[in-house]
C-alpha cells in the first residue's frame, strides 16, 4: 500500500461510510508525481474534485503531516480533461430551428397562479384559432414557460392539420434579408401571409429593426384579413418594448395580451416532479422542496439542475440525497457567477433600456446613457470580480476614483430612488438568470 492509500485508509475510520463511498474512495494517489512535499491526488469528475477541495484537504494535509512529521501540500484535480466536459443535458430542446417541438404540450405544462391566466388563453385561443384573441401576446420573464405555451398550441393545430409557422424575430429577419437577396420575397411573403397559424416568439428583438418591421406589419395585415391566428411572445408588455412602429404596437395590442409571472412554490414543486417524471429523475420529496426554495424563478434552469444531478449520480453510481444536491446546487450558481462578464450584462442592461451597449461604454452624458451606465457600473461591482481599475477602464472612465464616485452616487440613489432600486433588482435578476 502506497502513502497516500495508506492516508485515505485512516480517513475512512473518520467519516461515515457512505461519504468515503461517495467520494474518498473515488480517490487515485499519483505515486510518480507526488513527492515527500506533494502529494497528488485524481478525482474522477469536477464534482467530487470541489466536494473534496472543500471538505477534505485540510484534514488529508493534517493526516499526512501527522504521519511524515512535516507539511505536505495535497493536490486534488481531475484525472484527465475528457472528465471536464459538461454533462449533456437529459432533454435537450432544439434551438434555432422552426420545426415545434412535440414534447412541449399542454400537458407537460403545470399551471399555477403564475400561469393560468396565460394558459387559459393560449388554450382557449388552441381550440378556436382566430376567432377568440387575434393576436394574441403573450409577454413575461425568461425560462418563464412562453415558449412551451406557443409550442404547446402549435402542436395541437398541427396535428389538426392546420399549417403552422414557429418563427422568432430573430430567423423572420434572417428568412427576410436572405430573400431579398435571392430575389425570393414572393415566395417569402406566400410562406408567411398564407400560412394558418403564425407564431412568432421573442418581438422584443424586433425593437429598432425598422424595416422587418414595416414587413410584420403587413405579414400581420394579411394574416389577420384572411382570419387565421398570430400569437406573439416578448420579454414585456407591448407598451413597454421601444423601438417599435406605432402602428404594429397598437395591433400588438388588439387581440389579448396576458402575461406570465415567475412560478410560486406549489407550482414550482409541480413542475420539478412533472419534469422529473418526463426524465425518469427520482428525487424525494424533501430534495424537490428543496430545489423549488432555492432556485427563485427560472424554470429552464431548474431543469438545469435535474440534468446535472441526473449526470452526476450515473456518473458516480450513487443516489441523489440531500447533501449531494447542496453541493450540486452550490457548484452551479458558483459557475455562473464565475461566467459572468462585463459585457453579458452591459449587453442585458443595454436592451432592456433601450440603448447601445456601445452608448454605456461612451463618454455621453445624457441623461439615459448616465442612468444606465450607473446601473451597469453597480451589477457589474457586485456580481463580478473586476477591480475598481478594470471598471473604470471599461466603462471609459479616468480612473478607479470616478468609479468609486459613481458607485457612492449609486448607493445614494438605491436609498432615495425607489424605482431605481427596483431596476437594478429587476435586472440583477434577469442577469443571473443568464444561461
Ligand atoms: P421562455 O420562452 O418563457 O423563456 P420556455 O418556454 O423556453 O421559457 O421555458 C423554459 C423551460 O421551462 C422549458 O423547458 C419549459 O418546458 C419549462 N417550463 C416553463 N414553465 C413550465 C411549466 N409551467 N410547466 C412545465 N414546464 C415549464
Ligand atoms: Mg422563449
Amino acid at each position: 500500500m502506497n502513502i497516500g492509500q495508506e492516508i485515505l485508509e485512516i480517513l475512512k475510520e473518520e467519516i461515515t461510510e457512505s461519504e468515503y463511498k461517495r467520494y474518498i474512495k473515488q480517490l487515485m494517489y499519483d505515486v510518480k508525481k507526488s513527492t515527500a512535499d506533494v502529494a497528488i491526488f485524481y478525482a474522477p469528475n469536477a464534482l467530487v474534485v470541489n466536494w473534496i477541495k472543500n471538505k477534505y484537504t485540510e484534514k488529508i494535509e493534517h493526516l499526512f503531516e501527522v504521519k511524515m512529521t512535516h507539511k505536505v501540500h495535497v493536490k486534488i484535480t481531475l484525472k484527465n480533461l475528457t472528465d471536464l466536459k459538461k454533462p449533456k443535458k437529459v432533454a435537450e430542446v432544439k434551438q434555432g430551428s422552426s420545426l415545434l417541438n412535440p414534447s412541449l404540450s399542454f400537458s407537460n405544462f403545470m399551471v399555477g397562479g403564475s400561469n393560468q391566466f396565460a394558459y387559459a388563453a393560449v388554450k382557449s385561443v388552441s381550440e378556436n384559432p382566430g376567432n377568440v384573441y387575434n393576436p394574441l401576446f403573450i409577454y413575461g420573464g425568461v425560462g418563464l414557460g412562453k415558449t412551451h405555451l406557443m409550442q404547446a398550441a402549435g402542436n395541437v393545430f398541427q396535428n389538426e392539420g392546420l399549417t403552422v409557422i414557429y418563427t422568432t424575430v430573430e430567423q423572420f429577419l434572417n428568412d427576410f434579408t436572405r430573400s431579398i437577396r435571392n430575389n425570393t420575397m414572393e415566395r417569402f411573403r406566400e410562406k408567411y401571409r398564407k400560412c394558418d397559424v403564425l407564431l412568432i416568439d421573442d418581438i422584443q428583438f424586433l425593437s429598432g429593426k425598422e424595416g422587418i418591421q414595416e414587413e410584420l406589419f403587413h405579414t400581420f395585415e394579411a394574416i389577420k384579413g384572411n382570419g387565421n391566428q398570430i400569437i406573439f411572445t416578448a420579454d414585456k408588455h407591448p407598451k413597454k418594448i421601444g423601438g417599435l412602429e406605432a402602428r404594429l404596437q397598437s395591433r400588438f395590442e388588439w387581440g389579448l395580451v396576458a402575461d406570465i409571472q415567475p412560478p410560486e412554490l406549489e407550482t414550482k414543486i409541480a413542475i420539478i416532479k412533472k419534469k422529473c417524471e418526463i426524465n425518469k429523475v427520482q428525487l424525494s420529496k424533501e430534495i424537490v422542496n428543496y430545489i423549488a426554495t432555492v432556485i427563485d424563478s427560472n424554470v429552464r434552469e431548474i431543469e438545469g439542475i435535474l440534468s446535472k444531478l441526473h449526470a452526476y449520480s450515473q456518473l458516480m453510481h450513487v443516489d441523489i440525497d440531500l447533501e449531494f444536491t447542496k453541493n450540486v446546487l452550490k457548484d452551479q450558481m458558483k459557475e455562473k457567477r464565475e461566467n459572468l462578464t462585463m459585457d453579458a450584462i452591459t449587453e442585458v442592461v443595454a436592451k432592456d433600456l433601450n440603448i447601445k451597449p456601445s452608448e454605456i461604454r461612451s463618454k455621453g452624458r445624457s441623461k439615459n446613457i448616465v442612468y444606465a451606465r450607473r446601473i451597469a457600473i453597480y451589477i457589474c461591482r457586485e456580481l463580478t470580480q473586476n477591480t475598481m481599475p478594470q471598471l473604470a477602464q471599461y466603462f471609459g472612465m479616468k480612473d478607479h476614483t470616478a468609479i468609486s464616485h459613481t458607485l457612492r452616487k449609486i448607493a445614494e440613489l438605491i436609498d432615495n430612488d425607489e424605482d431605481f432600486k427596483v431596476k437594478i433588482d429587476e435586472l440583477s435578476n434577469k442577469i443571473t438568470n443568464i444561461e
